[in-house]
């Protein structure tokens, strides 16, 4: 289903359907002016998604001569679609280089195993990791074929008609995140990086050192751009953006120190062990009762908060078969030291 939602720019949004995942949709926008069109996002490489997607853009009449796509990050549910879209036409696909790259080892399969790897040293057992290689969204919903894109980087300018869209670089939730700003208007289509009805994840990368560092700084950066309207990839905003990016470096200044504390408790224990003492929203069930898929997302989760401890000098992994971490001061200076840190997000 097509909804206006702006007009000048005209912007319209496809309700992706995102079925068994707890995203639940994805927000596809399309920006139009004067016969150029720009789609942002595609949804997952499955039926339901694409038969949405594409009842949405044959209701909009786009003329594809004149149509191009961007892509906001690598993840799949962006992404999923997008070979099949735009095969065949003369539009360009717009993403961020290192995205791309990541993308492209993914869909080649060649970056699973250096994953699979990363996964075994923090917990989860070989024949877990057999199963997440259907069960987990992350794999199974790629698009079906490498692509050609062109790269975009910060700073840059993507014309649809009359209007001019900045590209603005957050990296954090993955390494080459991109979200479009229309300044003239104070729009921002935020992507992954500023949701309002979940946290995004934030987990570890090999391309990408101290994940959730970049991605606070990132929204401190995020944070200066005047902003009235702020569209997310997922769900509703239906609260102040200014105010949704405090929550949300609050969330991870909490997560940080309850990760401290299950540091202290269980030392020289892997990020699975250190996760499943963490808290997390799991509808009353239990961490072994968690879907396997969920557990993985919330293990890579865990391992960027210790990461970022890491990179601070607080804790330190020792690896081996298996991750073993442990704190490098007591709890109580750790968290002395946090709250010093957080204070530069604060202000
Ligand atoms: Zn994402």
């Amino acid at each position: 289903m097509l909804t206006k939602i702006h007009e000048g720019p005209d912007i319209f949004k496809i309700d992706v359907p995102l079925p068994n995942n707890p995203l639940k949709n994805l927000n596809c926008y399309i920006i139009q002016d004067n016969k150029d069109t720009l789609i942002i996002d595609t949804g997952f490489n499955r039926p339901e998604c694409k038969e949405a997607l594409l009842a949405g853009l044959d209701e909009l009449q786009a003329d594809w001569e004149r149509t191009n796509l961007f892509l906001t990050h690598l993840h799949s549910d962006h992404t999923g679609l997008a070979p099949a879209l735009m095969r065949g036409k003369p539009g360009k696909i717009y993403i961020s280089q290192i995205d791309h790259m990541i993308l492209n080892g993914s869909i080649r399969g060649e970056r699973w195993k250096e994953v699979d790897e990363i996964y075994f040293r923090e917990g989860f057992t070989r024949e877990q990791l057999k199963e997440l290689r259907t069960s987990n969204p992350a794999r199974g919903l790629l698009p079906e074929s490498l692509f050609e894109a062109e790269h975009v980087a910060d700073g840059d300018k993507i014309h649809v008609g009359r209007w001019e869209l900045r590209c603005v670089s957050v990296p954090g939730h993955t390494p080459g995140q991109m979200c479009l700003y229309c300044a003239e208007k104070k729009l921002m289509f935020t992507a992954d990086h500023v949701l309002f009805d979940i946290t995004p994840n934030i987990t570890t990368w090999q391309e990408q050192k101290d994940s959730l560092g970049k991605y606070l700084d990132s929204l401190v950066r995020f944070r200066g751009f005047e902003m009235e309207t702020a569209l997310p990839a997922h769900r509703q905003n239906h609260m102040d953006v200014y105010e949704r990016i405090c929550q949300i470096i609050e969330h991870h200044l909490v997560r940080l120190e309850e990760t401290v504390d299950t540091l202290a408790a269980f030392p020289g224990t892997h990020a699975m062990q250190i996760a499943s003492g963490l808290k997390w929203s799991m509808r009353g069930k239990t961490w072994e009762e968690f879907p396997l898929s969920q557990r993985w997302f919330a293990v890579g989760e865990t391992a960027a908060h210790l990461d970022y401890l890491i990179c601070r000098g607080m804790a330190k992994k020792k690896e081996g078969e298996q991750n073993a971490y442990c704190l490098l001061e007591p709890a109580g200076e750790c968290k002395m030291r946090l709250r010093k840190i957080w204070d530069g997000y604060r202000e």
